[in-house]
């Protein structure tokens, strides 16, 4: 028996049972009233993070359960970490055929269908946290970045912000642009393809085995998140230089839904799932500076020393992302048109940065 049979047939009794010497009215009234309440819609979630993991699986977990109070219980959120219904990266094509209703996951990891999705995350040297998010609100990116899910049958959301990452670890200290060259680094995305650029062989490797790989030097670099997550692979352990980053300057996390099945829920229903998914951006945002601060501590404490690139990286760095995105954008028209509209707000909000910000952290 289908759910809504059940329903159906439990309110026909309820309404045999209890509700008689009732007008016609008052049992119609009294049945939308108990449909309204008791039809449970639930929507399985898969997430492209092991169980428990900190901040980014957490918060879905914390989603889950504000989804739930603010529905009163009628709209339950089910959670699967990776692996369990569908492998991590297999999130996107899962939900696109409706096999799950959604997952969290970071958008730079489906560049393959369409290389204008990295963008989706943020641009190596482009904009921070705060100021993509103003882009998706306000100046056009959320209508982007869903025209170009809805050709998957998606419908995203933002689920979060690692903010700005660190640059990664290093075996040697780099001193100058030539301690680069040749150099084996694990590090993915549009930061990877800048990367090549100047010199360095990126180099993609599954979580578990990036220590080994640094530990044997079969790698001499790797980045991954923040010290909050870093310090849990035990990386200073093997690659003691830890370089401050401009790769990933405020990676957007994205929980996205089965578009059909998004728009067949109640306007109740996708207001308040619109409105968790703002709380967790914002709650993960927020969570990620607090434990970065927390593990950056730590890691002082165990003697790690930070260091910024030299200068003549940060220049030809910023040459490089000039090149990648010339390039995707030859390539892509989607890439071009997503581009366009990032820079041209950046061009936007990036001086409201600079005085604000930018100019308080210099004297602060
Ligand atoms: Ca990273």
């Amino acid at each position: 028996m289908k759910r809504r049979d059940f329903v159906k047939g439990a309110l026909a009794a309820t309404a045999a049972a209890g509700l008689g010497g009732c007008t016609r009215e008052m049992i119609e009234g009294k049945k939308s009233f108990h449909s309204a309440r008791r039809k449970r819609v639930t929507l399985k979630i898969a997430t492209s993070w092991p169980a428990n993991f900190p901040i980014m699986g957490t918060g879905v977990d914390h989603f889950a359960k504000m989804v739930e109070a603010m529905s009163g219980g009628s709209l339950i959120i089910k959670v699967y970490p990776k692996n369990i219904l569908v492998p991590a990266l297999a999130v996107f094509d899962a939900t696109s055929s409706g096999q799950i209703d959604g997952f969290h996951s970071g958008p730079y990891y489906w560049k393959g269908k369409n290389p204008a999705f990295a963008l989706f995350s943020g641009l190596p040297m482009g904009m921070v946290a705060s100021e993509l998010k103003c882009w998706m609100d306000y100046g056009g990116g959320y209508d982007l970045w869903r025209e170009l899910y809805g050709r998957y049958n998606l419908y995203p959301f933002m689920g979060g912000n690692t903010g700005v990452q660190m640059g990664g670890w290093f075996r040697k200290p780099i001193e100058s642009l030539s301690d680069l060259h040749g150099l084996k680094m694990r590090i993915p995305g549009l930061g990877g393809e800048v990367m090549a650029k100047l010199g360095v062989n990126p180099i993609l490797l599954p979580a578990g085995e990036i220590y080994t790989a640094l530990e044997r030097g079969t790698i001499d670099a790797t980045e991954w998140v923040g010290p909050a997550l870093d310090i849990r692979m035990g990386f200073y352990k093997v690659a003691p230089y830890y370089y401050t980053g401009f790769h990933e300057p405020g990676s957007i996390l994205e929980l996205t839904f089965n578009k059909k099945r998004f728009e067949s829920l109640s306007d109740e229903h996708r207001a308040i799932l619109a409105q968790a998914a703002e709380a967790m951006t914002t709650r993960m945002y927020h969570e990620f500076i607090d434990q970065n601060a927390r593990a950056l501590k730590k890691l002082k404490k165990l003697g790690v020393r930070i260091y910024d690139f030299p200068n003549d990286v940060i220049e030809a760095a910023k040459k490089a992302v000039k090149e990648v995105v010339d390039e995707q954008s030859a390539k892509s028209e989607d890439f071009k048109r997503v581009y366009a509209s990032m820079a041209a707000y950046a061009r936007l909000v990036e001086p409201w940065t600079e005085i604000s910000e930018g100019r308080y952290l210099q004297i602060r």
